[in-house]
């Protein structure tokens, strides 16, 4: 039988849509003039993607990117690879990269290489979340929405064991869950 669970608020629904709206103005006003490749970074960066995106006042396209993770459960291995790539030329574009959370910074260093391999012409970082307490590789988060405690983190996107993308806010699994 499946629990109804509403695990803790952490990050709150009208937070996270307040920040979104700094870092949409935030990227209109830096990359006024241009069109800017909006790259995706799936599973979990799906809803504050799609969010962020109606935020920035600017010409648009939208990519996306599947990265997994193997050989652990909550925690990155650093053993990344890439499931599915980017279908469009990224060379001499505006790529900004949106992430669910830095965690390590294994998964984004990992990326980084990758993308600057297409030679765009920039390439920033949006991040919602970054755990920095845990950092192994040093990244630039150049929008981050909310720097976090070590926990372990679900909802607006992210999961645990496939499950809560749904819930509307960033939540924390409680004792009793
Ligand atoms: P990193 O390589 O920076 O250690 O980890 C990045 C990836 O680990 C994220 O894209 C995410 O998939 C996963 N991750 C790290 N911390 C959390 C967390 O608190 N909650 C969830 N759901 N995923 C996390």
């Amino acid at each position: 039988m499946i629990n109804e669970i509403n695990p803790d608020v952490y990050i709150s629904t009208e937070d996270i849509a307040a920040r979104t709206k700094e870092i949409g103005n935030a990227i209109t006003k830096e990359f006024r003039g241009e069109e800017v490749v909006v790259l995706c970074v799936l599973k979990g960066a799906f809803i504050f993607c799609s969010d962020l995106l109606r935020e920035i006042n600017l010409p648009t396209k939208l990519e996306f990117i599947s990265l997994s993770s193997y050989g652990a459960n909550t925690e990155s291995s650093g053993n990344v690879i890439m499931e599915m790539d980017v279908t469009s030329n990224l060379e001499g574009k505006n790529v900004i990269i949106v992430e669910d959370i830095v965690d390590t910074g294994l998964t984004m260093k990992f990326l980084l290489g990758l993308l600057e391999q297409k030679k765009p012409k920039t390439l920033k970082v949006a991040s919602l979340l970054h755990k920095t307490s845990r950092t192994q590789v040093p990244i630039t988060v150049d929008y981050l929405g909310f720097e976090i405690e070590d926990k372990f983190v679900i909802g607006y996107g992210l999961d645990y064991a496939g499950r809560y993308r749904e819930l509307p806010y960033i939540g924390v699994l409680n004792a009793g869950n």
